[in-house]
């Protein structure tokens, strides 16, 4: 136990880490350049804010959430996803009252759902999310379908698949959820315990039901059912998509995780090893949502995308990066005054951006060599009596294995 993790978490190890760091750098490069700034929101929340803002009847909040009561016995809950956090945030600190659109995003972002442990399901894993907010007009819809494929992209990941879908507004849905529970109905009792309770209140549910769905696929969709409003922003989407050259296909069936999504639905697909399909983002718009959580009546849209399934999918295409050389140069000593000078030298090196260290672990010369091998530097400088001496040092090319005397001033200036 004491040196098992919980079933569900995994450490990021230093020789992985840099994978991490890529993915991070990429998705804020990459929102900077459109105008995103990042918010960072509590890890935990209180509870409430979940059952609202994700909503009650999703799998998320009925079987997953990580909640207990604190010392004050409150009831609080780990972040199953971000957008509900910052719609709090975007609230409470009156983000309404800047300049709109408030465009946000998230690196790594920790998120935790009790799920059952296996590949690309994890118990805490991390996600790259955007939120926009006061901002109705499709093309900002597209804007984010394109952002999150040029952060996949960055990364090796391309040609997955994106599906879109639209699932109307609360206008066109009441009609078409009387369509889709007359549709139901007598299938109910062959349904799943969760999606007969799901019935009355939200019957769209049912059809993202993982045990259920395949019992369903000729169910009504809401996308033939759509207001004019509706049709004519999923039209739109589909111009600004065209017109940025991205290929999307239309799948009815998306309907998400979340409760209060409107219109706009997306996901981009790959498939796991086993040939499963595995949805590395997933997204959509909320307009309703500001509202109901107290805010004044706002459009919002983001998206969500895990980065242990794009570690995944880059390991299963052979697409992940390099690791970096973890020094450019490495500081040989023999004795305490050439000690002291390596030190000196080190520091100087890295001052000028040249990754370098020395011994630390009171090796022998020959051990030092062996360690300079090992860790693959490319570059050995040497510090003994006689090169004190004399003011220079020995630069050693392990590549090459070639050896020349440098003045010891002009070292430093030569690696960097
Ligand atoms: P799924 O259908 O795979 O359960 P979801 O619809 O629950 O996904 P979202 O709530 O949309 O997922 O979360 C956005 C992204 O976060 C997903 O596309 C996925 O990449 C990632 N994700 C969700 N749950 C997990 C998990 N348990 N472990 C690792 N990544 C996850
Ligand atoms: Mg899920």
């Amino acid at each position: 136990m004491l040196t098992q993790a919980p079933k569900g978490t995994q450490d990021l190890l230093p020789q992985a880490s840099y994978r991490w760091q890529r993915i991070e750098k990429s998705m804020r490069d990459i929102c900077a350049l459109a105008g995103y700034r990042e918010i960072r929101t509590p890890i935990f929340e209180h509870t409430e804010l979940f059952q609202r803002g994700v909503g009650d009847t999703t799998d998320v909040v009925q079987k997953e959430m990580y909640t207990f009561n604190d010392k004050g016995n409150r009831s609080v809950t780990l972040k199953p996803e971000g957008t509900a956090g910052a719609v709090r945030a975007f609230i409470e600190s009156h983000l309404y009252a800047d300049t709109l659109p408030c465009k946000l995003y998230y690196a790594a972002c920790p998120c935790f759902r009790y799920e059952k442990p296996q590949a690309g399901r994890l118990r805490q894993f991390h996600q790259n999310g955007i939120e926009v907010f006061g901002a109705k007009d499709a093309s900002v819809d597209a804007e984010i379908i394109a952002l999150a494929l040029k952060v996949l992209d960055a990364n090796g990941i391309d040609g997955l698949r994106l599906t879109i879908n639209s699932i109307g507004c609360p206008t066109c849905r009441k009609a078409y959820l009387e369509k889709l529970r007359a549709y139901l109905a007598p299938k109910l009792p062959t349904l799943c315990k969760t999606c007969q309770e799901r019935f009355e209140r939200n019957p769209m549910r049912i059809l993202d039901c993982k045990e259920d769905a395949d019992k369903l696929t000729d169910a009504p969709a809401m996308l033939d059912n759509l207001c004019e409003d509706c049709a004519g922003h999923f039209e739109k989407l589909q111009g600004y998509l065209k017109a940025m050259g991205i290929e999307y296909a239309i799948d009815a069936r998306i309907v998400r995780g979340l409760d209060y999504y409107t219109k706009t639905v997306f996901e981009i697909i790959t498939d796991s090893p086993d040939g499963t399909p595995l949805t590395v983002c997933g997204g959509g718009r909320y307009d309703g949502l500001v509202e109901e959580l107290g805010g004044p009546a706002t459009p919002g849209i983001g998206w969500g995308m895990g980065i242990e399934r794009m570690i995944m999918v880059q390991d299963m295409r052979g697409t992940a990066p390099e690791a970096p050389a973890l020094l450019d140069a490495f500081v040989v000593t023999l004795g305490d005054e050439a000690r002291l000078e390596g030190m000196k030298l080190v520091n100087e090196l890295r001052e000028k951006g040249v990754k370098a260290d020395l011994d630390h672990a009171a090796r022998s010369m020959k051990a030092q060599f062996k360690y300079a091998g090992k860790i693959g530097v490319k570059k050995v400088i040497v510090i003994a009596g006689d090169e004190l001496e004399k003011g220079v040092v020995k630069l050693r090319d392990m590549d090459e294995s070639s050896e020349a005397e440098v003045a010891r001033e002009s070292i430093v200036d030569m690696l960097s």
